[in-house]
């Protein structure tokens, strides 16, 4: 599996310290936060992220899950977000922390944002650990990110490739003959 990555994008000592990092900033940001933080987090790809990043918070938080797909098997290319399914407890009045893997073209983002606001939250923030720099959308504000990346397809630390690769501890991109380019139907 090792042999497939072609080029590593961010290392594990990289994203070790900025996920430091990234905690520190969200647990100044909700220090005075008396019901603590809900965390929703966007599975399957924020998994390792998340398990990271939430033994680093010394806060009161909470974690309820969402389905979204988009990329189907093989598929390098967003088909839309759809929302499959939601855990969510009671998010009436709470400081709501969305958790993503990556910011690509922003449609799971929208999607989950705009199906949290109908449960009325205090607030609502967004951290993901990956931006692509070039096509995140503008009107789309994430509070905390862990690396802006170039627009390439990535895999590692949760982020897979046809289900695989979930398990690498960084991010990286295959060989490119790994990557059998489906057209969209
Ligand atoms: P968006 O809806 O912003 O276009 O895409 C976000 C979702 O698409 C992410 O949560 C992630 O699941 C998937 N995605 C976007 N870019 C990549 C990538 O480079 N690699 C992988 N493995 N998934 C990606
Ligand atoms: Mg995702």
């Amino acid at each position: 599996m090792l042999d497939d990555v072609a080029r590593v994008v961010v290392s594990e000592r990289q994203i070790e310290a900025r996920v430091a990092a990234m905690a520190e900033e969200i647990a100044s940001f909700y220090a005075d936060s008396k019901e603590g933080v809900t965390i929703v987090t966007i599975l399957t790809g924020s998994l390792v992220f998340l398990a990271d990043l939430i033994r680093r918070l010394p806060i009161r938080m909470r974690v309820a899950l969402v389905t979204v797909s988009s990329y189907a098997g093989k598929t390098m290319q967003s088909r839309g977000a759809v929302l499959e399914s939601a855990i969510l407890p009671d998010l009436c009045n709470r400081d709501v922390l969305i958790v993503d893997d990556i910011l690509d073209t922003g449609g799971t983002l929208r999607l989950v944002r705009d199906r949290l606001r109908a449960e009325s939250p205090r607030s609502i923030r967004t951290a993901v650990m990956l931006r692509k720099r070039d096509k995140a959308p503008a009107d789309l504000p994430v509070e905390f990110v862990g690396f802006d990346i170039e627009d390439e397809f990535v895999v590692g630390y949760g982020l897979d490739y046809d289900g695989l690769y979930r398990n690498l501890p960084y991010i990286g991109v295959l060989k490119p003959e790994l990557y059998t380019t489906e057209s969209i139907t």
